[in-house]
């Protein structure tokens, strides 16, 4: 384990930032944690509100079991403990997106209890593995949205998102750097994805993190830590951790003392603000919901679960190194998002083919030809314009020797246009590469003839020169011939 040396020069000397996140992340679930009202986003306001979520009086709540599923499946993926007997609280509140009054979450005893996640600083460079802790999972409801500037002088109540099921992740305080959250975040959404728990789109605000930070001298006591309440993307969070460490910093330095309090990140000025001084669980009311009995899994649920859990991008990306010979920057990147995972792997599988060799053609056409194609269309690789199977009969037009890499792009550029298969175009277009000897040794004539001064500079030792021969031979050829029998009879003809 690493620790990371972010310090932050202070009058009085080095400070360190001690980080935790609090991360809510919208279970993927078709109805809401306990009522039947759909959950999609983008929906007309107030199009998705049952007598339950708008908390009519005698509405009881029904525990929606796949968002415990979700939870749990997602518990699993972070190693961590999973809690067979977890009970509802209710806390309580009041605020116009709250009709019930309260907020139905897991105080005492959360689903999921302590895990871990093992981030990289560097994706290339496995020394900079660290891991951080997590706390709990606890499942609770989201509240509804209000809009302020829809009419001059009303607010609007929109209770779409009211109900809808939120996993609270909570990390231990073990970040020491706004690189480190970085990557924590990063790495947590990329697991809630291929769970398949979470879509992990913080624009649409499915994943925000409340970012707790203090400083302290190394090696010192915790310091008092501020909240800043949800942040909506990875570089917020950065930039929040950043603004805030400096702000107590200054503040102590000068000879104040941090309150503990909840913030607001402006993201226009990157500063945060003081919002209200931080309430306590007591605050709160806490007590166990009385609509809900407490929650035990059965062994055949768990077993279930942790049946449905797909291969995790650590896993993957040690079984790509392994099995395909991938270098550990190939691994990353295509592990990374769940999607590029699967297009990479539908293509391999197109392919017919298993191993190193192909591992590493594929890889390297994926991460240089495809996303430099995708990149510059401005798509995803959902949106892909080439399909995986169109992908892999490209690939095998190279490794049979019909197309030389040159040729391999052209053709590329060529699907990209016309959506059309590799061999159909090789075809139409006569794109094929010739390996026939007696043409490329007529063509190779040609060039020594027309160059008969560069042919005695390359024969009294000038050997840079092949290149050049090499160069005007595929030129002649309008870049068809196969390079590897060029280079053999260019040799030939010259010695
Ligand atoms: P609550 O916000 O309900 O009071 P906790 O006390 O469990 O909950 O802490 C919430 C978050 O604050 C956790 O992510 C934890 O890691 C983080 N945290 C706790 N103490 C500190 C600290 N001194 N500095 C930074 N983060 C902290
Ligand atoms: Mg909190």
């Amino acid at each position: 384990m690493t620790d990371s040396s972010y310090r932050i020069q202070g009058a009085t000397g080095e400070w360190e930032v001690v980080i935790g996140l609090e991360v809510h992340a919208q279970v993927t679930s078709k109805a809401k944690l306990f009522s039947g009202a759909a959950t999609e986003f983008g929906a007309e306001p107030n199009t998705q509100v049952s007598l339950v979520d708008a908390a009519l009086p005698g509405m009881l709540p029904v525990l929606n079991g796949e968002c415990i599923r979700q939870a749990v499946r997602t518990g699993m993926a972070l190693e961590a403990k999973i809690n067979r007997w977890s009970r509802f609280d209710r806390k309580n509140y009041f605020y116009a997106d709250l009709p019930q009054g309260y907020q139905i979450s897991q105080l005492y005893h959360p689903l999921v209890g302590e895990g871990e996640i093992r981030i990289l600083l560097d994706e290339k460079d496995e020394n900079s593995a660290k891991t951080v802790g997590i706390e709990r999972i606890h499942v609770e409801q989201d509240a509804g949205k209000l809009m302020h500037d829809q009419h001059p002088s009303f607010s609007y109540v929109d209770l779409n998102r009211s109900g809808v099921a939120l996993m609270e992740i909570v990390s231990k305080p073990d970040m020491r750097s706004p690189e480190e959250a970085g990557a924590y975040v990063r790495k947590l959404r990329s697991i809630l994805r291929y769970v398949g728990s979470c879509d992990g789109n913080m624009e649409q605000g499915s994943m925000r993190a409340d970012v707790n930070v203090s400083v302290r001298k190394p090696g010192e006591e915790f310091g008092t830590r501020t909240e800043t309440k949800n942040v909506n993307s990875v570089r917020f969070i950065m930039q929040a951790i950043e603004y805030e460490a400096r702000r107590q910093v200054d503040l102590i330095e000068d000879g104040g003392t941090v309150v503990q309090e909840t913030r607001l990140f402006d993201p226009d000025k990157g500063e945060t603000r003081s919002l209200r001084s931080k309430e306590d669980a007591h605050d709160y009311r806490y007590f166990p919901d009385p609509d809900l009995l407490p929650l035990e899994l059965s062994d055949d649920f768990l077993e279930e679960c942790r049946a449905s859990l797909p291969e995790l991008p650590d896993a993957k990306r040690r079984r790509y190194e392994q099995e395909l010979g991938l270098s550990a920057y190939n691994a990353s990147v295509l592990t990374a998002e769940v999607e590029t995972a699967r297009w990479f792997e539908e293509l391999l599988a197109a392919t017919g083919k298993a191993g190193p060799e192909i591992g590493k053609a594929a890889s390297n056409w994926v991460i240089s030809d495809l996303f430099g194609a995708l990149n510059r269309l401005g798509k995803s690789i959902e949106e892909s314009p080439v399909s995986p199977a169109q992908g892999a009969e490209l690939l095998s037009l190279v490794a049979d020797g019909t197309l030389s890499g040159t040729l391999a792009k052209q053709v590329f550029e060529i699907m990209l246009e016309t959506g059309d298969d590799p061999a159909k175009i090789v075809e139409e277009r006569g794109l094929k590469q010739t390996s026939d000897t007696g043409e490329i040794e007529k063509v190779i004539a040609g060039v020594l003839e027309a160059n008969a001064d560069k042919v005695a500079e390359y024969r009294s030792g000038k050997d840079k020169l092949f290149g050049f021969f090499v160069g005007q031979t595929m030129k002649a050829m309008g870049g068809k011939a196969n390079p590897g029998v060029v280079n053999d009879l260019l040799k030939k003809a010259l010695s």
